[in-house]
């Protein structure tokens, strides 16, 4: 007579058993987490060891848990400490909640990419709700895949989990992300419990989430500065809890970063005028055009009597395309988009949270069908969100709402094909981060929303696109016929619905002229900038890719001022080696025609790390080893980078420089290295070799420097931060860290002059050069090229043919003795307005 209490688990890998306290973590060896067995495998598949549902899938992919048919849940982890390679190199086979057979293949993994970043890749195999189970051996020696290994009985005392029986942890923490616990926050915090094997909870104002679930968190409703309790139960939970209370504690520098500009301030206000609504401006400009109308998907009538197996199936699926289709948004999206890419990564987390799906397919388990059961879990945390009575929560309904969107639009097979009139204003309830990136590539004039908020993630997208955005318009605004006329000042918070023909005219004439201004800076552009004075600056570009530097050609580059060549490093799992290197610094200087490329040399350490690369802890990593001091440490990776230089053709078009120089022998040993290089490589002609001015003591040794340098370019990213001893990426002194402090001055001074004695060039290649108010000063101090963002150089050439090199001298000599950054600032002010005050410099500033 079969025994349902009995189940086999059948070996999921091939390899020899490992005894489990030998496994190196001492989570598995001390057994708290169960009983079982450990495999180290010999191939990449990780098989069902049994049938089973999948209840539990890491979002990592590393590690998913089954329950058989006696009710043993049975926790496969492949590798130790895997959860931290976050997710590369796992490629579930199966999703969360599917019925798998014995044998089935769960997980693929790379085992290379396993063994060389992670402790092991010994697996374990465990029944992680026992002690309600006896455990018999049939196996213990090298498993083949699919032999029996265990006998699992239920005994009747099974437990849900041990957490009564592990330690536990427990704190505060006060909030310190801005506008509180919302999605990027609370993917943040899960991100960071998923580390530990504990279970973690927050508890405010006494109700409790599990930090496992996004919508749990978020509907707390925790504003930012309120106190919050951690409660952590499991083998590690001290450590788990001190994770967390620092991640509760420190706002992320791209949190900072997403905070919205100062924008113009403008409260709605009753609508009193006929034939203009006001709203709230979430990106500044002026635009015109037809309404267009976007709006969300109906659902078909749904019978109630449909077969949950095949919903669940259809609710997998489509959650997997979503899943699918916003990673590959997360991996093609261009760098520097920091916010966005937190956006997405905020998404990819609530698909997987546990309340909405436990929800969705409680649902379905009732009959439901998948679109109805997905759209009611998502309305109902939305409903949450919204009686917080907390605006910025509130606005993350919208994140569920375009999550609900794509997902019916997946189970639905509806693809978005949108026929917009050209130039079009796009009206909606409220957009949706998705929505916005289908809109970006189509010719958009602007949009209106009769909802959402000025911090939305929609608000910073469409900033960051130039497109101007209106919100909290009110419902009147869904009343309007598609193709009415309207006139969008996003400047002043108006959106016009009866312009006038002559209105309509004038306004069409304000945005033209806006137009060929930036048009002519962009014509002119491809000019040299010389002063009225006729002095030439040279205004390159910092890009990260040779795709980066076409572009910045497009845009007028003189040339690249900075090629940051750590880009090529990080994010894969080994170094290019050195044909790629070659190839893609070769494919930088095609891009540039007959324009000369710095290249710098690897900057990594401080906040750049690599993964093939591990570096050990430090105290302070950015006083560390970092920059060039890497190269001294490893010289064999800086020795494959300067072949690989030398190799590019025309050498004369390439500028090596070397980051992070400290003193004079660094310069001279790397010289000397470039030139045995060359040797070896019979290369006669010589890139030439410059020095970034990044740290003080580079700019007090500048007339030495330069002796033995071709050019200086000066980082003033870092240099404020080392003369001002603040982290340049600590949010609270952000405002603070602002390179127009007078000792910067002095000491981009001192570069100049040391420079001069030795006739070399100084360049400023830090984030001051794109500062348009910082341009007189720079030029006056001495600087020959400005190394700016691409989309600036027009701007900026601009800037430079309307000063006179010699004004900007005496400007900026006297700068230097002023008392802050802030008084320098002002004074940069002052000289701008006078600058427009004078109508032949205005004229100038617009050709
Ligand atoms: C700088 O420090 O100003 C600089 C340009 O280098 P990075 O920002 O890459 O450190
Ligand atoms: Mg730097």
């Amino acid at each position: 007579m079969p025994n349902n209490n009995k189940i086999i688990l059948h070996a999921p890998l091939a390899g020899p058993q490992v005894p489990l306290d030998q496994v190196p973590d001492p989570v598995f060896s001390s057994g708290t987490l169960g009983d079982g067995v450990a495999i180290d495998p010999v191939n990449d598949v990780l098989h069902a060891p049994c049938a089973g549902e999948v209840v539990q899938l890491a979002r990592t992919g590393h590690a998913l848990t089954l329950r058989a048919a006696n009710g043993a849940e049975v926790l496969l982890h492949i590798g130790v400490d895997t959860v931290q390679l976050q997710g590369r190199g796992f490629s579930p086979l199966v999703a969360l909640g599917d019925q798998v057979t014995q044998d089935q293949p769960l997980i693929r993994f790379d085992m290379d990419l396993v063994a060389q970043h992670c402790v092991s890749l010994v697996t374990v195999m465990l029944i992680s709700n026992g002690p309600g189970f006896g455990l018999k051996r049939l196996e213990t020696r090298c498993a083949q895949l699919g032999v029996a290994l265990l006998e699992v009985e239920a005994t009747g005392n099974t437990v849900q989990a041990q957490a009564a029986s592990h330690e536990s942890a427990r704190g505060h923490a006060r909030v310190a992300h801005h506008g509180g616990l919302h999605a990027r926050p609370a993917a943040l915090l899960r991100q960071t419990a998923q580390g530990f094997q504990s279970q973690a909870v927050l508890r405010f104002a006494e109700r409790e989430a599990d930090l496992g679930s996004l919508v749990a968190v978020m509907g707390l409703g925790v504003g930012e500065g309120a106190e919050v309790e951690l409660i952590c139960r499991g083998p590690d939970s001290q450590a788990a809890l001190q994770a967390l209370i620092a991640a509760v504690q420190t706002a992320s520098v791209s949190e900072h970063a997403a905070k919205p500009a100062p924008l113009p301030a403008i409260k709605p206000s009753p609508n009193a005028e006929p034939g203009m609504l006001n709203g709230v401006c979430a990106a500044p400009g002026l635009a015109l055009g037809p309404l267009a109308r976007l709006d969300g998907i109906s659902l078909p009538a749904d019978s109630g009597d449909n077969d949950p197996a095949e919903q669940h199936q259809a609710l997998n699926s489509a959650l997997a395309e979503v899943r699918h289709a916003i990673d590959r948004d997360w991996r093609h999206l261009p760098r520097g988009q920091e916010d966005a890419a937190a956006i997405l990564e905020a998404h990819l987390a609530l698909l997987d949270d546990p309340a909405l799906l436990g929800d969705a397919r409680q649902h379905i388990a009732s009959g439901v069908a998948a679109g109805h059961a997905w759209s009611h879990a998502i309305d109902t945390q939305c409903q949450v969100l919204r009686s917080l009575g907390n605006p910025l929560l509130a606005e993350r309904a919208n994140d569920l709402y375009d999550l609900q969107q794509r997902v019916l639009r997946a189970l639905l097979g509806e693809t978005r094909q949108l026929r917009l009139p050209p130039s079009a204003i796009v009206v909606a309830h409220e957009l949706t981060p998705s929505d916005l990136l289908l809109l970006a590539r189509h010719d958009v004039a602007g949009l209106c929303m009769a909802a959402g908020g000025a911090t939305s993630h929609v608000a910073i997208l469409a900033r960051a696109r130039g497109l101007p955005c209106l919100v909290a318009v009110g419902e009147a605004l869904l009343e309007l016929p598609a193709g009415t006329p309207l006139v969008l000042d996003a400047d002043q918070g108006r959106l016009e619905t009866q312009a006038t023909a002559q209105r309509l005219a004038e306004v069409q004439r304000q945005v033209q002229q806006r137009r060929e201004i930036r048009q002519r800076q962009q014509a002119a552009a491809q000019a040299s900038a010389r002063t009225r004075d006729g002095q030439l600056i040279e205004v390159a570009a910092n890009v990260a890719s040779a795709e980066e530097a076409a572009q910045a050609l497009a845009e007028g580059a003189d040339g690249i001022g900075l090629l940051r060549s750590e880009f090529l490093f990080i994010d894969r799992p080994t170094a290019p080696d050195e044909a790629e290197q070659r190839s893609a610094y070769q494919a930088v200087l095609d891009a540039m025609a007959e324009r000369p490329v710095i290249i710098r040399t690897i900057d990594v350490g401080g906040d750049k790390q690599l993964d093939y690369l591990p570096l050990p802890a430090e105290a302070n990593p950015v006083l560390g080893l970092r920059g060039i001091r890497l190269g001294q440490m490893r010289p064999e990776l800086l020795d494959q980078q300067l072949r690989a230089l030398l190799q590019v053709s025309p050498q004369q078009r390439c500028r090596i420089m070397l980051p992070m120089v400290t003193e004079v022998d660094e310069l001279v040993a790397i010289r000397q290295r470039l030139d045995r290089l060359a040797d070896e490589l019979g290369v006669t002609a010589r890139a030439e070799l410059g020095v970034m001015i990044e740290v003080p003591a580079a700019a007090l040794l500048a007339e030495r420097l330069a002796e033995h340098a071709d050019f200086f370019s000066i980082g003033t990213n870092d240099l404020s931060q080392y003369t001002l001893a603040m982290d340049r990426d600590h949010a609270g002194l952000a405002a603070r860290v602002d390179a127009l402090h007078p000792a910067l001055l002095r000491l981009i001074e001192l570069t100049c002059q040391g420079a001069a004695k030795h006739d070399r060039w100084v360049g400023v290649c830090g984030a001051l050069a794109s500062d348009p108010l910082a341009t007189p000063v720079l030029v006056g101090l001495g600087v020959a090229e400005l190394s700016v963002s691409a989309p600036q150089i027009g701007e900026i050439k601009a800037l430079v043919r309307q000063l006179d090199a010699s004004a900007c001298r005496r400007f900026s000599q006297g700068l230097l003795g002023l008392s802050s950054a802030a008084a320098v600032r002002q004074a940069c002010r002052d000289f701008a307005a006078l600058a427009h005050a004078q109508p032949a410099a205005a004229a100038a500033l617009q050709q």
